[in-house]
């Protein structure tokens, strides 16, 4: 590192990727301070707020690994092998996501998660300030001032650089949006959420098979289930904002567990505390955020949440936050200046987050639309077939994003010609017995030449 550069940084946001990039950087001898708004949660609990368990894949593993905290946070999280999907008249089916069990996910606690890194940041070095909420910035005198959330007291802290990981709502963003045109945009989904719990068993255990992650597919809605590791299930009730069912026609609980009785009639046992959940648990709201710009010169750069903000369907905010962590740590290792890192940062990572957002989207509609019909089902069907014709070059999407670390952009490339190519490959048909493997595998190695694991 040029001498003359600052070799400290302030982190907005102990969140998942702030807490993260804390310990990267720390190890490799940055000062660090880091400021959340919440309080300290190894003092007064995790106050997280939203999804309560996240679905942990090859990226943010590989990412923890990076920061010594993968064997942490492996040993509380729960392996989901696939999507138990549970069809409106009563049957389930087990779809695998790969192979065998080494391509899984694995279903992890916001909240311990958040934990283990806030406590790996601190050993490493990084200075940890809770209860301090940004305010606002002044770009020009480099100096941030920030609420102390317990009395309302105000302080003006100067800063070298800014790293914005302060989530979707990111404060340093809209601080950024005052100095320059970041080129924001924000897509809402028109669809919402909200969690209820499945508690353990009389005898303790898990009331549904605790390895997948069930979905309840219903067309323009859906509800899914991940396992915790104490045995319960988190259910999110994913639906329009608007419409018939719609968050606005299901309001009360007691229309809630109408809509559950009707609907979802296998889950509605599994929730016995449905009403005082629904109560408890506030909608959430669902959007994309598009930035054309995430850095202002040397002075700040957003990741995470707070860059490129999508909707939940893929399971890859987190695992695509941890990976800017990795890659923004890296490139602050080598001797440019901070204005080159940060351009360099959101030129390599600006496609891929606009990659996953798009197949985040994509696959919002497959998961509640698309599992349980007939064309999905036997180009699935397909598409494992060439998967074992042409390994490492026929790969599903879900494998190239959730088993892989080839960029977003690669994968999303990558799966629209093969879609293309098991759309026509089926055409017409109701089985896969008429289909020409020859010219098939002909079309394959012309034009996919085979993947190196990135
Ligand atoms: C319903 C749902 C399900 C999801 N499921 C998955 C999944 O299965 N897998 C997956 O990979 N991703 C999932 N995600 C996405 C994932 O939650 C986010 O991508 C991830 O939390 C982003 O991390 P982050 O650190 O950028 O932001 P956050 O986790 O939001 O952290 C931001 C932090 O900044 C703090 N902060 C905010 N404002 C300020 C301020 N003004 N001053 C100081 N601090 C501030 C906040 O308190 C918070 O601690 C899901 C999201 C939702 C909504």
């Amino acid at each position: 590192m040029n001498a003359a550069q600052p070799r400290s940084l302030t982190i907005v946001g102990a969140g998942l990727a702030g807490a993260l990039l804390a310990i990267l950087l720390a190890r490799d001898g940055w000062r660090v301070d880091v400021y959340e708004k919440r309080g300290d949660p190894r003092v007064r609990g995790y106050a997280g707020g939203r999804s309560i368990n996240l679905a942990l894949a090859e990226r943010g593993r590989h990412a923890l690994e990076r920061a010594g905290a993968e064997a942490a946070v492996m040993r509380q999280a729960v392996m989901m092998r696939g999507r138990m999907v549970h069809f409106a008249d009563g049957r389930t089916e087990l779809q695998r996501y790969g192979r065998d069990d080494s391509e899984v996910i694995w279903s992890v606690h916001r909240g311990d998660l958040n934990l283990t890194l806030i406590g790996l940041a601190e050993a490493a070095g990084a200075r940890l300030h809770f209860d301090r909420r940004l305010d606002a910035v002044d770009f020009e005198a480099g100096s941030a001032r920030f609420v102390d959330e317990r009395d309302g007291t105000c302080a003006q802290i100067g800063f070298a650089a800014l790293v914005g990981a302060d989530g979707a709502g990111s404060a340093v963003r809209s601080a950024m949006q005052r100095a320059t045109d970041l080129g924001e945009r924000v897509e809402p989904l028109g669809h919402g959420y909200r969690e209820l719990e499945i508690p353990p068993a009389a005898d303790g255990g898990f009331r549904i098979e605790p390895n997948a992650l069930h979905i309840w597919p219903r067309g323009g809605y859906m509800c899914i289930a991940l396992p915790n590791d104490e045995r319960t299930f988190t259910v999110t009730l994913f639906m329009p904002n608007h419409g018939d069912p719609g968050f606005d026609s299901v309001r009360t609980p007691e229309q809630a567990r109408a809509l559950f009785a009707r609907d979802f009639t296998d889950a509605l046992p599994l929730i016995p505390d449905l009403e005082a959940d629904w109560a408890a648990n506030p909608a959430g709201t669902l959007a994309t955020l598009y930035l054309e710009r995430w850095h202002l010169d040397r002075r700040a750069v957003l990741i995470g949440d707070a860059a490129h903000a999508m909707v939940p369907f893929h399971g890859q905010g987190m695992n695509c936050a941890f990976e800017d962590c990795v890659e923004l740590a890296q490139r602050l290792r080598g001797e440019a200046p901070l204005e080159d890192v940060f351009a360099g940062f959101q030129a390599a990572r600006q496609p891929n987050a606009l990659a996953i957002q798009q197949m985040a989207l994509e696959n919002y509609r497959e998961m509640r639309d698309r599992v349980d019909d007939s064309d999905y089902l036997l180009q699935r069907a397909l598409e494992l077939e060439l998967q074992q014709r042409h390994p490492g070059r026929f790969v599903p999407r879900y494998a190239m994003v959730s088993f892989m670390r080839i960029p977003y952009a690669l994968a999303l490339e990558r799966s629209r010609r093969q879609h293309a190519i098991l759309e026509r490959a089926t055409y017409g048909l109701d089985s896969l017995d008429r289909v020409d493997r020859g010219a098939l595998d002909a079309e394959i190695r012309a034009q996919l030449a085979p993947l190196e694991q990135g």
